[in-house]
């Protein structure tokens, strides 16, 4: 497939991934598939049916009667709409502790990778430049500091309307980071080929800007 384009954007909670690769997608006419969401995803179904994350079996039963598919953008579990049901703090929380599974990464990074096999995708994560997509058209590496990375979500939680302490959230993106970083499998890692982008201090605008000149699209 000669014109097939797979942008990979890594990187840590808050950094903005979603946002930009939403957008570049956007632009580019072509799907855009946010891995986080699958991992909420599996978060959310792993507390609605009270399972034990680190109870294998369970696991991988649940995980065998999981469907995931992505239509218009929007995260269907189960053949149900969950968007706005994925959100929050502790669904974050419960997707963090998921996705050092080695069931449910083997069973996402599965369904990711044949997600990307035929099409041109914009594909954010954790993981997707070193392991879901290693030969990925373009891969970026997106950070920020870890305190405008908590001051950006603080702000989207004032604007919803939900209670927050920044010193909390700054704790809790300091916490996700740190278990996202150092769990033994796919941990969060820059790929050596991937492009780094530091948003700090940077508008979206700016991003995508930056983003579209490295790609020449
Ligand atoms: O990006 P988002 O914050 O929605 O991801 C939720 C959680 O899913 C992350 O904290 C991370 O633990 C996990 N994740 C992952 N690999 C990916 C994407 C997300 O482990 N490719």
């Amino acid at each position: 497939m000669e014109n097939r384009i797979r942008i990979a954007i890594d990187g840590p909670s808050g950094a903005g991934k979603s946002t930009i690769a939403k957008a570049i997608a956007k632009q580019l006419g072509i799907d855009y598939i946010d891995t986080g969401a699958m991992y909420r995803a599996v978060g959310y179904k792993v507390k609605n049916c009270g399972i034990d994350p680190e109870d294998t079996e369970a696991m991988r039963a649940m995980l065998q009667e999981t469907e995931i598919d992505f239509s218009e953008g929007n995260i269907i579990l189960d053949g149900q709409l969950i968007n706005d049901k994925i959100r929050t703090e502790e669904i974050s929380k419960m997707a963090s502790r998921c996705s050092s599974r080695p069931e449910v990464r083997e069973k996402l990074v599965q369904l990711q990778r044949s997600m990307g096999q035929r099409k041109s995708i914009v594909m954010d994560g954790r993981d997707i430049g070193n392991n879901v997509l290693p030969d990925a058209e373009y891969k970026f590496f997106m950070t920020a500091s870890a305190e405008e990375r908590a001051q950006r979500r603080y702000d989207e939680l004032i604007e919803k309307g939900e209670t927050a302490e920044y010193e909390q959230v700054l704790e809790d993106i300091k916490k996700r980071d740190h278990s996202d970083m150092t769990r033994e499998l796919n941990p969060l890692r820059k790929a050596e080929d991937a492009v780094e982008v530091d948003t700090t201090g940077m508008s979206i605008e700016e991003v995508i800007a930056y983003i579209r000149k490295e790609i020449q699209q």
